[in-house]
Formats: structure tokens, sequence, C-alpha cells
């Protein structure tokens, strides 16, 4: 439908009044391009085939980025079209939901205004909804254990590896206490840290020690069964049982001993790698008799209790789940017919999220069942040998991390500015285009096909005229502003008839490496909305860019297969993302690429107050100071020699005013600051820039610097 508005544009000799066209001299193509024109007038047929845009709603918007879909129960869109978070999953009241913009925006307006000033991006968490997945995982084994008649118990553990923040392992503790939950260790960090979580966890909370283990790694384990953990030392290579046996007898410590079981049934997605018989992990059956007789020799066979394995994680579906379930309690039954004093059947995590949305069990994006399916799954599959050979139900115990803690945060983050590849270039009056014969005829054969309405020939012309100019700009017989224009002259052509606005790149606050490090290591994709503006329609088709040089902090694939995410044109606010499901890996997984640190971090409680929120704690990402001195530097040394160096060069006095405004640099976030409380002022004597004090002052107190942790209330 551009086509007759292009074709008279081109075509025409005399442009009408306001319009600018192209008009072709001789031997030269002299233009008074008027590329502001041409923007308006193709903006306005945009508009016009999007006439519906008015009709746009939130909901077409949950349909869109498909939020039931993968954010039921805890994410939707309100009304104002914001995304509102549900704290308690679907028994959420109304006045209990929580608008995200509103967090947002209290965490990170400046502290003048009330906000608590903290500079993006920002991870956002939400104990409640912690608190929800665990005992939603709870109550599924609970009610598959009761209606299938099972004759024992589930007792969870959670590993600490899928997010060993202290505040997320503190809550799981403190929520799982009613019903005997407990950590998973798989170092000796996670050990240490697992210990003086659970001296507030209920005394019977198993506490899982898997990995491969040293002398003091075991000693560790035992001692912490001297201070009354319920600890298992989960035997991952046969060495191990030696130390153990050693150990425990000169620490005199009888321990709980489980054994790692390399299982045959492999799990084909990407999280399966590991398993299966060539797996890295466990005992293969061999190395299971081997230890079992160590530990007879050794009267020590009582001790052996809990067989653990792990199929992988984000298992797919449940046949193979009940396949890899039901070879394990194979193994646990031969373990007490060998005299085992077995208790505990531990599952290993891989319960999976569902990222997409799609319900779909070939995608290592998706899992084809439910918690309560799962549960079911497991407890029937342990059951049904069980029986077989007339062993005591066992304890069941499961390892799930990723199911826990995925919801339960938010990374946030803004869009910035975006490339705008439509012609958008005001007025710019061109001399004259020096242009060769070929392009001259191409620029002809272009009209031509535009007023034969040939759109595949005057693509073809428009191309092969950019390509000839580009070379001519190689060769130095194009200046810059010509082929500026060229390209201007194409991106309109091409989007005249094709109609399709172009994917534009938008430049996100964030380090993909930092926060995102999944979707660059393995390709894993997560949900990515705007939180605010949901009731407008996005318009634009939209890849994100990150801050880091590198050309892999890029995002460029979405989920539901998109290569492009729809987002709203950039407004005069900020614009919001959110990224979704990343509670699980992401935190502890990034590094510091570029230097770009980790996010600040605010956790959100519901609140019956009149904001329905209650922002808890709140902490500033590393400085710019902190991520330096990770990598070896002095950042008090550094600003020593830079000082020193402007007062060498500037004078005593402007150079330490200058100075203040490098301190200040080591004190922010490194990532970019759009509302930037340094407005940094024009001083009249030499155009130096100093930071305002006040403001310095102002900033300096969220410096994560201080390591400054404080507690915030309001509601
Ligand atoms: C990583 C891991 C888990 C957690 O797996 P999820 O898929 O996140 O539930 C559990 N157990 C072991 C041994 C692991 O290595």
């Amino acid at each position: 439908m551009g086509m007759p508005t292009l074709a008279y544009r081109v075509d025409s000799a005399v442009p009408p009044p306001g319009y600018s066209t192209f008009i072709v001299g001789e031997s030269s193509l002299a233009t008074t391009v008027s590329f502001s024109s041409f923007t308006t007038t193709s903006a306005t047929a945009v508009d016009s085939t999007n006439s519906n845009s008015t009709h746009w709603s939130p909901a077409h918007s949950s349909t869109l980025y498909r939020i039931d879909n993968w954010g039921a129960p805890y994410f939707a869109v309100n009304d104002s079209g914001n995304i509102t978070v549900r704290p308690h999953g679907s028994s959420t009241l109304s006045h209990q939901e929580i608008d995200l913009l509103k967090v947002v925006k209290k965490a990170s307006d400046p502290k003048s205004v009330g906000g608590l000033g903290l500079q993006m991006p920002l991870i956002v968490r939400f104990p409640d909804v912690l608190k929800n997945r665990l005992e939603s995982l709870q109550s599924a084994f609970v009610s598959a254990i009761q209606t299938q008649g099972y004759e024992s118990r589930y007792q969870g553990v959670y590993p600490v590896k899928c997010n060993q923040d202290r505040f997320v392992v503190e809550d799981i503790v403190k929520f799982g206490t009613p019903f005997r939950f407990g950590l998973e260790a798989g170092s000796k960090p996670e050990l240490l840290l697992a210990m003086s979580c659970l001296c507030k966890g209920n005394p019977e909370a198993l506490l899982i020690c898997n990995g491969f283990k040293d002398a003091e790694y075991i000693s560790l384990a035992l001692l912490a069964r001297k201070f009354q953990f319920n600890t298992v030392i989960v035997l991952e290579q046969e060495e191990e049982v030696k130390l153990v046996i050693d150990i425990s007898k000169k620490l005199s410590v009888r321990p709980v001993i489980g054994l790692r079981a390399k299982l045959r049934t492999k799990h084909s997605g990407h999280f399966g790698s590991t398993s299966g018989e060539k797996g890295k992990f466990g005992l293969t059956t061999n190395h299971i008799l081997r230890v079992v007789k160590d530990l007879h020799d050794s009267d020590m066979l009582d001790c052996l209790q809990l067989l653990h394995f792990h199929i992988g994680s984000q298992i797919p579906s449940t046949a193979l789940l009940q396949d890899g379930v039901s070879e394990a309690a194979q193994i646990y039954s031969e373990l007490t017919r060998l005299g085992a004093d077995m208790k505990v059947i531990d599952i290993g995590g891989g319960l999976g999220i569902d990222y997409d949305g799609s319900k779909s069990g070939n995608s290592d994006l998706s899992v084809s069942y439910s918690l309560e399916e799962y549960a079911s799954a497991v407890v029937n599959a342990i059951q049904v040998v069980c029986d077989r050979k007339s062993v005591k139900h066992p304890i069941i115990c499961s390892e799930s991390g990723r199911a826990i803690v995925s919801h339960h945060s938010v990374l946030i983050f803004e869009a910035m500015s975006t490339t705008d590849t439509a012609p958008s270039m005001n007025q710019i009056n061109l001399p004259f285009i020096e242009l060769s014969e070929d392009a001259r005829s191409d620029y002809w054969n272009m009209s031509d096909a535009v007023m034969r309405h040939d759109n595949e020939t005057c693509l073809f012309y428009a191309d092969q005229l950019k390509q000839r100019c580009v070379e001519q700009f190689k060769e130095g017989s194009l200046g810059i502003e010509q082929l500026a224009a060229v390209d201007g002259l194409f991106d309109l052509v091409t989007k005249t008839i094709v109609e399709t606005e172009p994917v534009r790149t938008y430049l996100v606050n964030l380090s993909i490496f930092t926060s995102i490090p999944d979707f660059w290591s393995i390709g894993q994709i997560f949900p990515i909305v705007p939180i605010h503006r949901l009731d407008q329609k996005p318009e634009v088709k939209a890849i994100l860019s990150d801050l880091t040089c590198d050309s892999d902090g890029k995002i460029d694939k979405f989920i539901g297969g998109e290569a492009n995410l729809p987002l709203h044109k950039p407004g005069n606010g900020q614009y919001y993302l959110g990224m979704f499901l990343g509670g699980a890996y992401q935190e502890a997984l990034g590094g510091v690429h570029n230097l770009f640190g980790s996010p600040s971090v605010v956790t959100v409680l519901q609140s019956d107050g009149p904001h329905s929120f209650a922002i808890t704690h709140a902490m500033s990402g590393p400085s710019c100071a902190d991520v330096l001195r990770v990598m070896q530097h002095e950042p008090k040394l550094m600003f020593e020699n830079l000082k020193h160096r402007a007062e060498e060069f500037c004078g005593i006095d402007a150079g330490s005013c200058l100075a203040s405004t490098v301190a200040r640099s080591f004190q922010n976030m490194p990532y970019l600051e759009p509302r930037s409380s340094c407005s940094l002022t024009a001083m009249n004597n030499g155009g130096f820039y100093y930071c305002n004090k006040e403001d310095y002052y102002a900033g300096s107190e969220t410096g994560a610097n201080e390591d400054e942790h404080w507690s915030y209330c309001f509601a």
C-alpha cells in the first residue's frame, strides 16, 4: 500500500508543497532529500495499517507474551497494563497483588523523592513466592502419598547450588521447618553455609553432602553429625568410602552414608549429558558392590541408609522419570537385601520448569508435567518396585532446585535506546551525489520498476544500487553523506515495499554474561516482557544488545521460537523489561565480563498496608571499585594515582575538585545511569566539570563500597 506514495515521490518532477524529492539531473543525482517528510508519511502509513492499536488491551499483551502459559499463577497483567505479581500463587487475593512497576520505582527513585536510590539493573525477590513454591511441592507429594496409600513420607532438601544467596537459603529453611525440609551441599563452602543455616531449621531436616570429597570435606560432614545435624555423606566415588571409614573412626562418629548410583536410564536433553552409564557422577554396579563389601568388612553396613541418583536437570517427561526412579528403586531393594539399613531414596533434582509455557516434553525449555504429576509418578514408581520386592516403603527425598527458586525473582533492566533503521534523519540537504554510470542506471531501473509496481525488480535494483555505492565509498569516490543518503533511500524503499517494520536493536542496561549466563553459555531462553505499557500495542520488533563489548552480548532468541521480541517504541520515560523464571543458577554462574558486576537486589514482601508490598531489604550491586578488586586492582591506590595526576596537570585546586568526580565513579555501579544524580555542571573556569556536592554525598550513601545492608520498611 505504500507503493503509490513512493511512485509519486520518485516520479514527480515538481514536489508538492512540503515535500522535497529526488530531482534527477543529467549526470548526477542532485538531491534535496527530505527524510523527515518520508518518515512522517511512512509513519502515518504504518499507523493506519495498525489502526487496531486503539483496541489493544492488557489481555492482548498477556496472550502475545504467553504470560498465562509460563507465569501462572504468579505473574499476570493488571488493568493499568503493568505486570502484577501474585505472591501467594492461586490463593492470592486481589488486594494482595503487587504492581511490579511500583516496586521498581520505589527501589530506583532518588532518595530525595522517597525512593531508595538504587541503580539498575535490579533483582526483585519475592520470598512469598518462594514459600508458595516450597509448599506446593510439599503438598504435591503429600497428596500423591495419601492417594496412593504409600506408607512413608516425603522429606525434601534444597540443593543450595541453585541459588546460594543467604536470604534465599535462610528463607527456604524457615518456610520448610514445619515439614522437615533440609539442604543439599555439593562443596565445602556450600556445606558450611548449609550447616549454619540449618541451625535454625527442623532438627530432623536432612543435610545431604554430595559432590567430590576430600578428607577435609568428610571431616566437616562428620562434625556436622556430631553437632546433631541429620547429615548424610553421599559417596560419589569409590575412594571416598575408605576416607569415611577412617575419619569416622578417628573422630568416633557413627556416620550415615548414602551412595550415588550411576543409572543406566539416560536423559537425552541438554541437561542429561551427565546421566547414563558413561555419566560423570556416581557409582557403577561394580563400585556399589565393592563399597557394600568395604562397609561390611568394617562393620559399618548399617550406616548405609540412603540411595541417591540424579537423572539430570529439567527432566522432560514423567515417562523418563518413572524409568529412572524404578531402576533406582530396584537398586534400593537390592541394597536392603544385601543387609544395608536402607531408609531413604533420594531422587535428586530435575523437576522441570516450563520456560516457554508450551507444556512440551521434547524441548529443554519445557516439561510436559505438573508438580502433581511429577510427585505422583515418583511415588507410584517406588511403590510398585518396593511392593513387588516386599521392601518397606522408603522416605522419599528430592533435591529440587530449579523448581523451587526459579519463580521467586525477577530481573529488571532498562531498554536505553534503539537503533533506528527506519529512515529518520532530519532534512539532510545533500549537495550533489556523484554516482557512477552503473549506479545511475540502477537508480533509473529502480524508478521504472516503481512505476510498474514491480516490487521484486525494485528491490533488486535498490539493493544493487546500495552495493555499488558501498563499493564506491570503499574506493573513496563517494562521501559519507552520500552513502548515508543512499542507505536512507534503500531503507525507505524496502520499508515501503516490504511493509514490515525492520527489526530494531534495543540497547539494554545489563550484562548478559553477569545476569543471564545460561543464555550465553547453553542457549537457555527465559521469558522477557516489558513490565509496563502492556495496555499499548508493542509495535517494534526488537532484539536486545547488552553493554558489554562482546558480540555474544545480545539476546536474539525468545520463547516460542521467536527471533525477535515485540516491544514498544521508546517513549519519554524509562522503559523497563523484566526477565522472569531466572531465580535458579543465573546469579551464581555470572562472572564479571567487562567488569559489570551483579545487579542491585530488593526483597519484597506482600503487606496489607496501602501499597500492598513492603521492601524488607535493599542492597546496591557491586560498585566499580568492588569489581576492580575482584581482578586484584587496588581502587584506593588507583584513586591516589589519578588524584596526583589531576593535581599535576590541572592545578591543585581544580585537580582535587576533579578527583572527586573520579572518586564518585569508583563508588557507583558499572552500569549506565540514565537519571544520573551526578549532573555534571560546567564551571566557568576553563570548562571543567565537577559533581554537585550534595548529590555526591547523597550518592555515596548508597555506595556498595560500605557493604551497606539496611532494612527498610514502608506500608
Ligand atoms: C544440580 C543438582 C540438583 C538440582 O537440580 P534441579 O534440576 O535444579 O532440580 C540436585 N541434585 C544434584 C546432585 C545436582 O547436581
